[in-house]
């Protein structure tokens, strides 16, 4: 069989632990034998990140810049007992934390979803897509305890030497103060991110806040999407026949439960970590969650919203097999090919993309699974089977293909 050509390479940013396993097991397995594979190999491993002095993950965030299109596996973000347990030179952070801020990313995070596996609301029909503004508000805030009556004032010192001020809260008693802030340039992005993911779905975006009450704050939210939205993406919304929807926090959320699901979420960043958490969940499982970064310019990193399945990971050293679930990684990879193939006109990478999906959907449906899916699914007699034999019952599915 003649494998699939690549003109331009996939940055590939290897990770940690079991996922990293598993990365192996998947290129083995499904990519390598289908395609004459072409990537530009960063290891982000953990002991290599050390080593390098986290250079590596700089350097693979900017080769995501060159090239457009980066797919990533899971890694440690490191903590105290990392330091010990890995021998490092520094707490070295976090590095979807680089990355996001080099490629000035939104992440979208997309369930992937079967029959057998019912979401906890019954009438989502479709998947929902949750993007989550990742800058500022209370994630960047400063607070303060007062203990005695006092004002509290909001000041601002221009470079220019003017000043405006503004009064808080005149206290009588103890309380507590909190300063947060955004920037213009970080929700523009952010709002570039959202229309240009939502024109590659080709889904309804929705955005919401809470502008009634904050009517400075929020309401500079709305107002950026807005005039982003009519100045620059009004008419190729209506050709692609999607519509931006604008309403209320407290309006979306009740209207996010009574949807059919299908359609691009964008939310604040607060707002964003909370409702992720609980689509996530009301969706069935973790593993089952597919996230991308992507750039207001059009740059795309790909990846699987979990960790590293520690656990599993030390089971795999005892040299035990485990059932650890490769879809959201398997999902990455071909969203990945399927986005350097519409970049380069590869329509056969394209396809393989599209018939690797169908394959792991199509094992699933047969009631071939994982174990953390076995006790989920409804309406078949599920068979739990290890990662390699999940895997290779994948890759017969492509070959008859
Ligand atoms: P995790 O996602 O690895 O695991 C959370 C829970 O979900 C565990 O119970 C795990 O067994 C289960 N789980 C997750 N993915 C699964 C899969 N594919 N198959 C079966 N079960 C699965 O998160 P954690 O335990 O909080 O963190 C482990 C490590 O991963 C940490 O070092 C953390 O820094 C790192 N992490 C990395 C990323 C990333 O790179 N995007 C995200 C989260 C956590």
């Amino acid at each position: 069989m003649e494998r699939i050509k690549m003109t331009t390479p996939l940055v590939e940013m290897d990770g940690d632990e079991m996922t990293r396993i598993l990365w192996k097991m998947i290129k083995d397995e499904l990519i390598i034998p289908f395609i004459d594979l072409k990537t530009e190999y960063y290891d982000l491993g953990l002991p290599n990140r050390d080593k390098t002095e986290d250079r590596v993950t700089t350097d693979s965030a900017l080769a995501a810049m060159k090239y457009g299109v980066a797919v990533k596996c899971a890694t440690i973000t490191p903590n105290a007992q990392r330091m010990n347990e890995y021998r490092l030179h520094k707490m070295w952070k976090s590095p979807n934390g680089t990355i996001r801020s080099i490629m000035d990313g939104t992440v979208f995070r997309t369930p992937i979803t079967i029959p057998s596996i019912k979401p906890a609301v019954r009438n989502w029909q479709r998947p929902i897509t949750i993007a989550r503004h990742a800058y500022g508000d209370v994630y960047k805030g400063v607070e303060m305890k007062v203990d005695e009556p006092g004002k509290a004032k909001l000041v601002f010192e221009g470079q220019s030497g003017s000043t405006k001020e503004i009064e808080i809260h005149d206290f009588n008693g103890a309380g507590i103060i909190q300063g947060m802030h955004n920037t213009d340039k970080s929700i523009r992005s952010f709002a570039h991110s959202c229309f240009k993911y939502a024109l590659d779905c080709r889904q309804d975006l929705w955005f919401a806040t809470k502008d009634t009450i904050s009517k400075t704050y929020d309401a500079t939210f709305r107002q950026i999407f807005e005039d982003i939205y009519e100045n620059e993406y009004h008419a190729t919304f209506e050709q692609a026949g999607i519509t931006y929807f604008y309403t209320l926090i407290d309006d979306a959320v009740a209207r996010v439960i009574r949807s059919k699901g299908g359609f691009v979420w964008a939310c604040k960043n607060y707002d964003g970590d909370v409702m992720s958490d609980m689509l996530s969940t009301a969706f069935g499982s973790l593993a089952m969650m597919t996230s991308v970064l992507v750039s207001p310019d059009g740059k795309y990193e790909y990846e699987a919203a979990h960790g590293t399945v520690t656990r599993h990971y030390y089971k795999y050293l005892r040299g035990e097999e485990t059932s650890t679930n490769p879809m959201a990684t398997i999902f990455a990879w071909s969203g990945a090919l399927r986005k350097r193939g519409e970049l380069d006109g590869n329509a056969a990478l394209r396809q393989f993309a599209d018939r690797l999906e169908q394959a792991c959907l199509g094992t699933l449906n047969d009631g071939i699974a994982t174990k953390d899916l076995t006790g989920l699914m409804e309406g078949l007699e599920p068979q739990s089977v290890t990662s390699l034999a999940f895997i290779r019952e994948i890759r017969r599915r492509l070959e008859q293909a």
